[in-house]
Formats: structure tokens, sequence, C-alpha cells
């Protein structure tokens, strides 16, 4: 795991810290001598290293911390936000043109450091907003081609490549070409990559640059490399200009310093973050995330964003039972509430109908009546498990004890009954009118 000895000796001198009940400028003093070993040690740059510690020595030894109700708190709290900062603070999403114009994103970067499988993580990431092309501009490795138009076809996006006989300048023109002609909105380059920073690779970029309109320029740098990276980075930046940074192989054992370091080095923001080898393993990179991960606060709001996408595959699975039953004819009172809850989950009918293309206009008026929903939903809480599971138990008693326990009108109970059995009664007949079978084709 990533930036395990990092984190625990960061909590080592946190721990010294919170064993003592009040702080003297001392004790914090004696703390961040240990953070500043703990991230020397994960290969931090010396200098942000420096800035660093000297910043939360600064905030943490006023006397609004040390008197306070809980220092070593405090002082962690304020570890936490200085290494945001030393991150970027904010998230940089990669910003695109309107779709109608094209947005070129050239990949730089040494060999080996993920560039090619990088490059075709982001067209996948793409790919529900734009139509990427992804473009071979590397004509030294033929392997690297064969590898982009693999990674191209698993991704499901299009390929553009002239072998290598060719200029890469005059690839990434014919490439602009096919993109207007093909309705590409997002070019991506992969350009070639060499085992260290050369000349003439640095002078292969810029010839680019200059021929075509490269609104990203993003450099992917192994994180496993350290120091070394933020070196290459800083290079990358000095001679051919870099937008982002792309930091690779972040599952890996990478101790910590390229993730701390390269924004305060360079000045240029990561924007995502390598987490595997499989085309969907990149991720946006949180700089508070990060922070409270190496901190080992854990990572709460990235496991609530896991949390949701768990949840949605789970309703994904209950709605194929649900039509299932529907295809059946079989739909009871039970999934007539299950779908008021999916519903709401997501915020409620309105906020659903304003996420739907199209809908975004559609006033309060035109939606159906929420409060309407609401006394239907009562109607069917007030039903026993056995009778929700058995619409036909419905008997005038127990249409009376509903009636009464939900607050409404028998006659409300009457029409709901009524309305759901027509309903019943028109799935029954839908996989007929749908084509047989294989009506729900889609769904089932
Ligand atoms: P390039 O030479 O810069 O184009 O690098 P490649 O894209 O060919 O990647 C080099 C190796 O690193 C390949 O084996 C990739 O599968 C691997 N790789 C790339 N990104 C990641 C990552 O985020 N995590 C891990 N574990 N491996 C990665």
């Amino acid at each position: 795991m990533a930036f395990e000895s990092l984190t625990d000796k960061l909590q080592d001198a946190f721990k010294g810290l919170r064993s003592k009940g009040t702080l003297t400028e001392d004790d914090v003093k004696a703390a961040l001598k240990e953070v500043k070993m703990a991230l020397l040690e994960a290969d931090v740059n010396f200098k942000v290293v420096k800035q660093f510690v000297s910043s939360v020595q600064e905030r943490a030894v006023g006397e609004e911390v040390l008197n306070g109700l809980n220092p070593a708190q405090m002082v962690v709290k304020i570890v936490n936000e200085e290494m945001t900062k030393l991150m970027g603070s904010e998230t940089t999403e990669l910003m695109l043109q309107d779709s109608k114009y094209i947005t070129v994103i050239m990949m730089c970067g040494l060999q080996g450091a993920g560039k090619t499988t990088t490059a075709a993580k982001l067209a996948g990431k793409l790919k529900g907003k734009r139509k990427p092309l992804l473009v071979a501009c590397d004509i030294y490795r033929p392997a690297a081609i064969d590898q982009l138009e693999v990674n191209a076809k698993k991704q499901e996006v299009d390929f553009f490549s002239m072998g290598t006989d060719v200029s890469s300048v005059k690839i990434a023109k014919s490439a602009m070409d096919y993109a207007k002609e093909h309705g590409h909105n997002v070019v991506i380059l992969d350009t070639a990559g060499r085992l260290q920073i050369d000349e003439a690779m640095m002078k292969e970029l810029r010839d680019i640059k200059d021929a075509v309109t490269v609104h990203h320029t993003l450099l992917v740098v192994d994180a496993m490399t350290g120091q070394e990276a933020v070196n290459v980075a800083e290079q990358f930046n000095e001679k051919v200009g870099i937008n982002g940074i792309i930091l690779s192989k972040m599952d890996g054992d990478s101790r910590g310093g390229a993730a701390l370091s390269t924004k305060a080095v360079t000045g240029k923001p990561i924007l995502f973050v390598g987490m595997g080898e499989k085309l969907s393993d990149l991720e946006q990179f949180y700089p508070d995330r990060m922070a409270s991960r190496i901190l080992g606060m854990g990572d709460v709001l990235s496991l609530i964003d896991k949390a949701v996408e768990a949840n949605a595959e789970r309703d994904a699975e209950k709605d194929r039972e649900m039509v299932s039953k529907m295809k059946k004819g079989k739909i009871d009172f039970e999934m007539y509430l299950e779908s008021m809850k999916q519903m709401r989950n997501m915020g409620g009918l309105a906020s659903i109908m304003g996420m739907l293309p199209g809908m975004g206009k559609i006033s309060d008026d035109q939606l159906p009546d929420e409060k309407q929903l609401a006394r239907i939903e009562a109607i069917v809480l007030s039903m026993t498990p056995e009778e929700r599971r058995n619409p036909k138990l419905m008997s005038p008693q127990r249409k009376f004890r509903i009636a009464k326990g939900s607050g409404n009108d028998i006659a409300d109970v009457n029409r709901f009954i009524k309305q759901f059995e027509q309903m019943q009664k028109m799935m029954k007949q839908m996989p007929g009118l749908m084509g047989g079978k294989r009506g729900f084709g889609k769904f089932g």
C-alpha cells in the first residue's frame, strides 16, 4: 500500500502530542521534527519539507492553539490543512472546450511512465461526454502503436495512426483533419517517450505544439519514482510547458514524495492518479482526500463515492428482478413501495426529472403531485407485509382498516387499488404488446 510507512510515522508523531494534556511550544516543535523526518524519508523534496514544517509551526505555536481545548487535535488539523494546500488545495478539473470545438490533449512522459495506458484510460473517462480520438504519435516504437490500438478497441473509442514512416508533426496535423471529418471533439496525442530526458524528445513535443493548437499538455509521471518524478516534471515544464500532471502507479508502494512535492515544485496541479493497470483505474485527484489518507484519517468521501457506486449496482440488480416480475405480470404493492423509495433516494421526482435531457425547464405544476404520491405511499405502508405481497387479499374490511391507518378516505383507497389493478392488467398484456418474450430485451 502507498504511503504506509509515512502514515505510520506521522501517526506516531501525533500520538506523542496526544498523550500530553497541555502542550508547550517545545512539544509542538519536537513533534514537527518527527514530521519533518517522516516526510524526508518519504522522499518529499527537501525545500518543500522545510517550507511546510515552518508554515505548520507558525500556525501551531500560536496561543489560540496551545491554550485551546484540544491542542493536539488542532495541530493535526493544521497539518492536514497545510498538506492539502501543498497538493493544490482545489481539485483541478480537466477543462474541455465546448463540444462544437476540438480539445487537443498531448500526453507526454518518459518511457514506461504509463503514458500510453493513461491516454486510453483518459479517452474512456471522456467517452461519456465527448467523442475522443486516440492518436499514435510515437513513431519509434511500433509496439506502442499496437498497444494504443488494442486499448482503444477495449475502450471502444476511435484510433488514428499513420505507422512509423511519417513524422509525429504530420501525424498530429492529419489527425486533426481526420477528427474534423469524423466529428471527434477530443484528440488525445500519445507521444514518444525516452528512457531519459533528451533534447530531441523535447524538440519533437515543441514541434507538435507549434503545428497544432494543444489545449492541455499532460505529463504522466510514475509516482513510485518519488523525487525523480518531480525532477522530470520540472524539466518537462521548463522545456515544453505542461498544464497538469497525472501520477501513475499510485496503487503501488509509492512513499508519497511525488504526490506531496510535484505541485509545490512545479506549480502545476495533479489532475488524475493511476490506481492500477486496468483501463478503468484512473481517478480524479482530490488534494484534501489525499491529505486525509496520508494522515491515516481515512478517505471518507471516496468511500462514500464507492458506496454510491455499490448502491447503484445493487439497485440495478433489484431493477432486473423487478422487470423480470413485471414481464410475468406479477406486480405487487411491495414493488410499488420499492420504486417510490428508489425515486426518493435519487432526490425525488422533481430532481430526477430535472436531470433528464430536455426536462430541465419543466415547471413544477407540470410534475405529478408529490403530495398525492405521499398519500399513496401511506396507503401501502398501512398494509400488512402479507397484503403487500398478495394484492388479492384486499377485502372491504381490510380496505377500511388501511384507510383508517393511513388517514385517507375509503374512496381514496378504492381509487388507488383500482388504478393498481389496471396497471397489473396492463403489465400482463405488456409482453405481447412489446413483442413477446424479447420485448424487454434491453432489461431482461
Ligand atoms: P509508456 O511507455 O509511458 O507509454 O507506459 P505504458 O503505458 O506502456 O505503461 C508501462 C507499464 O506500467 C505497463 O505495464 C502498464 O500496465 C503499467 N501501468 C500504467 N499505469 C499504471 C498504474 O496506474 N498502476 C499500475 N500498477 N501499473 C500501471
